[in-house]
């Protein structure tokens, strides 16, 4: 059997036992099993393509409908600045050899290594094969020559002489969008660089409202803009939307505008790609085999105007899934699709959770508060309904110890909500406005401190008979 033949068999093994939830996921390879993978798959002579789609600002240039998001990338241990470069630059290398050309990143990415990464992986491609899109990191910038030094060492960074796509990034709040962007005089700095050809395209990445939006769209003239986009956030239809975004209203009003639109979060930092156990059963047994990220990734892809998704992939998994689901095959969501979809969605939404999408701008927490690790936590029992709560289905002194061992076993002592002291730096960086970090905080270590209490009264209680 061929190179090519193993490849493909394989990959579609380990996909469809991952997706089953059977073992054999790739996530079970170890560091250098990915690595041989990986080298192995690089012996395919004919990899499957991911599909590309015109680029209307640019005539003549295509971009994958996969990108490669920088903000999340493979790292060595747990500090994020330290990065895999070998297991990085290899996975970058199968993203091209799979036909993406897009590549994402950020100032505040990996603490500034995150442009550096790309950098260097990068250097091997001629420059006109890949697009690279940076962003201004709006909430640093104090005056117009700190947004001029950003742009500079940006390019340097990055080694390279231009950025293909510039964008604002996070515009989340309005006054700090006009005192920035318009009274400060970085938008009019930026445009004398897309002048220079330093920038060849200019955009915004955004987490706003609606008439943050409008304004925006009125005010200015853009080339592209990079939103959130997922089945959680979308507001059509979805009258268990937990969120304020209204990524279906921004979606129309930037179609409206002929302005191409780049997804962010298109599986709301891995939200999409877990749900909930009974939201995966409807999806399983509508289709057994393809995984809830692939349902994801279908749902923003398939919307007409949207160019490319970016996805922050630090798992081989991930990567081949996302290629496989967003390759020239790409299929289309049904209306069969949708309804099934809606129905796993409305199960998911049943267990309300805290809308963290893991993308750490919060962190470093001065007080030493693991934010996005303790809402995933709080929300790995939430979005299950597995809260324990008095006197309903869940109160179980089991339920409560599982808790509270869960969150000794995965917290460290001094890194927990109680050590929140409402500095209120996080809130600064936090794009979701949608909730505020320290409520959140307060409101887990009041609810910690209630189990606690109740599993203690039980245990008293049974240890006095
Ligand atoms: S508000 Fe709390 S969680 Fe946020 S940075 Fe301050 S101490 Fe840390
Ligand atoms: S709390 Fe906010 S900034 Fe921190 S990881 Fe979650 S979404 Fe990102």
């Amino acid at each position: 059997m061929n190179d090519r033949g193993i490849t493909r068999r394989r990959i579609l093994a380990f996909l469809t036992a991952g997706a089953m939830g059977i073992g054999g996921s790739l996530y079970g390879l170890s560091r250098a099993g990915v690595i041989r993978f990986l080298d192995e798959d690089a012996k395919d002579e004919d990899p499957v393509q991911l599909q590309r789609k015109p680029y209307p600002p640019e005539p003549g240039r295509e971009i994958s409908r996969l990108g490669f998001g920088g903000i999340r990338l493979p790292i060595l241990n747990r500090n994020d600045s330290e990065m895999d470069y070998e297991l990085g630059q290899k996975l970058v290398d199968y993203g091209v050899r799979h036909g993406m050309n897009y590549f994402d990143t950020g100032w505040v990415y990996h603490h500034g290594q995150g442009e550096v990464f790309f950098g260097k992986v990068l250097k091997k491609y001629p420059r006109e094969s890949f697009m690279l899109a940076d962003k201004m990191p709006t909430w640093l910038v104090h005056s117009l020559d700190d947004a001029k030094r950003f742009f500079k060492e940006q390019l340097k960074r990055c080694q390279v002489e231009y950025f293909d796509n510039y964008l604002l990034h996070s515009i989340s709040k309005f006054d700090e969008f006009q005192n920035v962007y318009e009274k400060m005089g970085v938008l009019d700095y930026l445009k004398e660089e897309k002048a220079r050809g330093r920038i060849r395209h200019l955009g915004f990445s955004f987490h706003s409202t609606v008439p943050t939006m409008e304004y925006l769209l009125e005010k200015h003239k853009w080339d592209f803009a990079l939103i959130m986009l997922n089945c959680l956030e979308w507001d059509d239809e979805n009258e268990h939307r937990q969120s304020g975004y209204r990524a279906g209203t921004l979606y129309r009003m930037l179609t409206a505008k002929n302005l191409p639109v780049f997804v962010m979060e298109p599986l709301s930092g891995g939200r999409v790609a877990t749900l909930n156990s009974k939201a995966k059963k409807v999806l399983e047994a509508a289709e057994l085999g393809r995984s809830l990220a692939s349902w994801g990734m279908r749902f923003a892809a398939s919307l007409p105007n949207v160019q490319t998704l970016l996805s922050g992939m630090n798992k081989l998994d991930q990567v081949v899934d996302n290629v496989r689901t967003l390759s020239t095959d790409f299929e289309q969501m049904t209306k069969q699709d949708h309804e099934t979809y809606g129905r796993a969605l409305a199960e998911y939404h049943k267990y309300p959770i805290i809308p963290c999408t893991m993308c750490r701008y919060c962190m470093p927490c001065p007080y030493g508060v693991l934010i996005p690790e303790t809402f995933a936590w709080y929300n790995s029992f939430a979005g299950e309904g597995l809260l324990p709560a008095d006197a309903g289905p869940n109160d179980s002194q089991a339920l409560r110890r599982k808790f509270l061992v869960s969150y000794n076993n995965t917290i460290p002592p001094l890194a927990r909500a109680n050590h929140c002291i409402n500095c209120r730096k996080c809130l600064m960086a936090c794009p979701q406005w949608t909730f505020r970090i320290p409520v959140e905080m307060e409101k887990i270590e009041r609810f910690v401190a209630h189990v606690q209490s109740q599993y203690d009264v039980k245990k008293s209680v049974k240890s006095t008979c």
